[in-house]
């Protein structure tokens, strides 16, 4: 059978229980959340910007053709007037009659001011509202004066007034009235009152920041809602968003107002061929008030949402690496030798399979040294156990102290029986290693029970494969032939090294000596 770790669904398996996979999907996953949300909230801004522009086109159209509509008719009436006062018999007639042909009906609309006919001198001849006429010279007027020094200027729209037979506020508009001989035969006024701007305004809800302007052409503001009678008669000409007006005639675009300041979106047209021009103004703020509460909220749950996933992530991932960590603490628990610290008997199998292999594989030599007290009993039954596990824990040290390479491996492998084992050497630099373990255990004292310098002694059984080595067998064999190699150590008297050997012994000098294989 395949072990579940080759197939690909194991490795993922495994994937899945590292921390660092599950920290990497706790981070992931809030960015993709901030993405998803970031795009819907652009998406629902855009949404309301396209029903502002929307709503304020239409909003446009709706004033512009209503205030052109009305411009138009009582255009008509003005061009009635200033034709039909020149029409033969006209001025003897009765005024009654008079009236009813120089003013039609759709002048006397609810928000048309006065309409007067003017003559060459300024003075009222005909007023649409009193028969006989109300006294008045407005010679003095702006309009009368434009058309009495220049002819064919069409109907002219001037600044608001005053009226000076009502009082109230309105806008003038006029027309040049010829003689036969093409000379100036006087004016035709008409105005509308302002309140007629107003009264169509105001029934328009914008949003507080909102407003709606009507300008003449040469920037002269003549209605604004809200109303404040301060802004009337104002002159914005100068501003940028004004001349944006003048320039481009119609269209859209977002700029701060000349007047507070305040960030609007604004729409913009002149009404048909008159020199108005009208705008419908959004505060952005506005615009974007009940988006932004909804993407507070939106943005406010996914930054919560986000940061649980990240915590729990980082939580989790945490505790996985708790637990990654107290298995690696178990596992080399488990291969350590709880009395003197080494490596157990687990391990040196471990390590030494696989030290076994690699020689086996390089060719390298690999020795192992069986190290046994000699003797051992007697200190335990001299002076006790607990002096016998204090033996044994320097005994421990010296022989961790006689190896100085890292693949070196000093393990308790019994009860006073001990192994190192040596990668990469051969039997001279094991001999040298065995020497100098006699020598470190000569030094070995405890003092506390008066236990003195070479008072312990060691047998060494030592086995060596590969190129150089006394024996060139299997290296499965090497663990065999040291611990036979230790038992002839014991039998040639003890505190000696033996070498498992080929056949042939050969003779060592110092305590090394060639131990025959039987
Ligand atoms: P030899 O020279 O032939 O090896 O004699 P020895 O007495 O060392 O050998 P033996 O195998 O007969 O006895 C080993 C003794 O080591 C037995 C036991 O009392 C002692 N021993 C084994 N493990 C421990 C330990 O963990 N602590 C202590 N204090 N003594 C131990
Ligand atoms: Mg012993
Ligand atoms: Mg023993």
């Amino acid at each position: 059978m395949v072990p579940l770790g080759r197939l690909p669904l194991g490795r993922l398996n495994a994937r899945l229980r590292s921390a660092r996979t599950w920290i990497a999907l706790g981070v992931l996953a809030p960015v993709g959340m901030v993405a998803i949300s970031g795009l819907m909230l652009a998406d629902l801004r855009r949404d309301a910007w396209d029903r502002a522009e929307q709503t304020s086109r239409n909003l446009l159209q709706v004033l512009e053709r209503d205030i052109a509509r009305n411009f138009e008719i009582y255009d008509l009436s003005l061009q009635a007037a200033a034709e039909n006062i020149g029409a033969p018999g006209l001025a003897q007639a009765d005024p009654r009659v008079r009236q009813l042909i120089l003013f039609d009906r759709a002048a006397t609309a609810r928000d048309m001011g006065v309409m007067l006919v003017i003559d060459a001198q300024g003075d009222v001849i005909a007023d649409l509202g009193a028969v006989p006429p109300r006294v008045g010279n407005y010679a003095d007027r702006e309009y009368f004066k434009i058309h009495q020094a220049r002819d064919g200027l069409g109907l002219q729209v001037g600044s608001p007034i005053i009226s000076r037979l009502t009082g109230e506020r309105m806008l003038p508009f006029s027309r040049r009235i010829n003689r036969p001989d093409g000379g100036f035969g006087g004016v035709v006024l008409g105005t509308v009152k302002l309140t007629y701007f107003e009264n169509l305004f105001r029934e328009i809800d914008l949003g507080p920041g909102g407003a709606i302007n009507l300008y003449l052409a040469d920037g002269t503001r003549i209605m604004r809602y809200p109303y404040t009678e301060a802004d009337i008669g104002a002159n914005i000409a100068q501003a940028s968003t004004f001349r944006r007006f003048v320039r481009d005639r119609q269209g859209s675009f977002i700029g701060t107002s000349a007047r507070d300041g305040i960030e609007r979106f604004y729409a913009f047209t002149r009404i048909g061929t008159l020199p108005l021009i009208l705008n419908v103004a959004l505060s952005t703020w506005d615009v974007e008030a009940a988006w932004f509460a909804k993407a507070l909220i939106i943005g406010g749950i996914t930054l919560v949402l986000c940061g649980l996933t990240i915590a729990l992530s980082l939580l989790f991932g945490r505790e996985l690496r708790r637990r990654e960590a107290a298995q690696e603490a178990l596992a080399a628990l488990s291969r350590t030798d709880a009395l003197t610290g080494l490596p157990n008997r687990r391990r040196f199998e471990e390590a030494f399979a696989e030290a076994t292999e690699t020689a086996r594989r390089d060719g390298r030599p690999l020795s192992l040294l069986i190290v046994d007290a000699d003797h051992f009993k007697r200190y335990n039954d001299r002076y006790g156990h607990p002096v016998g596990d204090e033996i044994l824990k320097a005994l421990a040290r010296r022989l961790a102290a006689s190896v100085h390479r890292p693949q070196d491996l000093v393990s308790r492998i019994g009860g006073e029986e001990f192994a190192l084992l040596l990668p990469d050497t051969d039997v001279a630099g094991a001999g040298r290693i065995a020497d100098r373990v006699h020598a470190e255990v000569a030094g070995l004292t405890v003092p506390s029970a008066g236990i003195g310098a070479g008072a312990v002694t060691v047998s060494i059984g030592l086995a060596c494969t590969g190129p150089g080595g006394g024996y060139g067998g299997a290296a499965a064999d090497l663990y065999r032939l040291a611990d036979g190699a230790l038992y002839a150590a014991k039998e040639g008297g003890r505190n000696q090294t033996r070498l498992a050997a080929a056949p042939a012994p050969t003779p060592q000098r110092g305590p090394l000596q060639l131990v025959g294989r039987a």
